[in-house]
């Protein structure tokens, strides 16, 4: 019988993770008891979070413990149940870590239908990433038809699909992405109007150009330089939705804060953060709106897939700080 192979946190990473702070262990595939089900991952979401996750620090989710799984959302498969609410052949999205097998109550998973959507698009666009894109800008940027969207991570998972309900919404869209393939490709395949390489632009020059009429809203993915670029471009009463500050996360000198913040005083400006867990009530509907617009084709997704199971995890997370990914990161097992 084969066994259950997982990784788990060995070490508190210091800078970017390494190999020797992960564990890989194998144990006996475990039996479901009475109300349990088996479930058998098919599909590991990669995060940015999960850099996060790995610190002793206080967060919106405790720090992983040092020997645990390592934590990550999954589509799984039910191979065994003990659930009258599961069948086995059901798929089911929770978070069961990186690992090739788990045994669940059933509590915290929802099933998915593989004949609406791919598997991995349920880890991104109909899944977190998607709604993280769609709480963040529709209820903290606020777009109105005609405004300015700026967005980093562009053409990444949740940038790709801010800059999509942005255009949706009848707004300019200007991502912000660092190589020029990625750039041509939220312009050409999303209808972004425009995007900006920050690896190889000046910042400061393109938003002029490519923002005439300043930004009302700016999507920030990545803190750092690029946010203290964009608040210097910022319209009176913009809105800022802190999603994420990827620049930052391997850092070892602390969080380097923006040094423009004040214009977000002399604007009336609003920088706003926001967890997306906090919207998990209203996760249906709006996983059926943008449902609705995939299928009718007002809304494109794209999941980059890397095979090779759980013993390619760290690899793959990688990908992600080195801007390796276009669309969402997934890892198939
Ligand atoms: P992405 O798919 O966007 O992948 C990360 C991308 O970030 C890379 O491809 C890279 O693209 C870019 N990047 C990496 N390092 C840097 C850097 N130093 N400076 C600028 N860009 C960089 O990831 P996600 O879409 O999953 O996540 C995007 C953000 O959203 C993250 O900050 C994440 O933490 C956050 N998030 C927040 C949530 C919330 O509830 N608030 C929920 C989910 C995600 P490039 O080639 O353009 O550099």
């Amino acid at each position: 019988m084969s066994m259950n192979q997982q990784c788990r946190l060995a070490h508190r990473p210091v800078g970017m993770p390494k190999s020797s702070d992960f564990l890989f262990t194998e144990e006996a595939i475990p039996t479901p008891k009475t109300g349990e089900l088996l479930l058998k991952t098919r599909y590991i979401s990669l995060d940015p979070a999960m850099r996060g996750w790995m610190n002793d620090a206080k967060s919106y989710l405790p720090p992983v413990g040092l020997g645990e799984v390592m934590r990550a959302s999954t589509i799984s498969e039910v191979v065994a149940s003990e659930n009258t609410a599961f069948a086995v052949g059901d798929f089911v999205f929770g978070s069961e870590g990186i690992q090739e097998y788990s045994v669940a109550t059933g509590k915290g998973l929802m099933k998915v239908n593989p004949e609406l959507a791919s598997l991995p698009t349920y880890l991104g666009t109909l899944g977190m990433t998607g709604l993280t894109a769609y709480f963040g800008l529709l209820r903290i940027g606020l777009p109105k038809e005609g405004e300015t969207i700026v967005v980093s991570g562009a053409a990444g998972a949740v940038g790709m699909i801010v800059g999509q309900i942005g255009k949706i919404k009848g707004c300019r869209v200007v991502g912000i992405a660092g190589e020029k393939e990625k750039c041509d490709y939220v312009v050409a395949e999303l209808g972004f109007d425009a995007c900006i390489n920050y690896k190889t632009d000046n910042m400061h020059k393109a938003l002029r150009q490519h923002c005439p009429q300043g930004i009302d809203i700016y999507f920030d993915n990545v803190g750092g330089e690029i946010l203290d670029a964009v608040l210097t471009q910022i319209n009176k009463s913009a809105r800022i939705p802190l999603c994420g500050a990827i620049s930052q996360y391997n850092g070892t000198e602390g969080t380097k804060g923006p040094s423009n913040y004040l214009s977000l005083l002399v604007n009336r400006a609003r920088l706003e953060g926001f967890i997306i867990l906090d919207y998990v009530p209203e996760f249906l509907p709006a996983i059926q709106e943008m449902a609705v617009w995939l299928s009718t084709g007002k809304l494109k997704t794209r999941e980059q897939i890397v095979t090779g199971g759980v013993k390619e995890f760290l690899p793959a997370l990688t990908m992600l700080f080195e801007g390796k990914n276009t669309g969402k990161l997934v890892l198939e097992v």
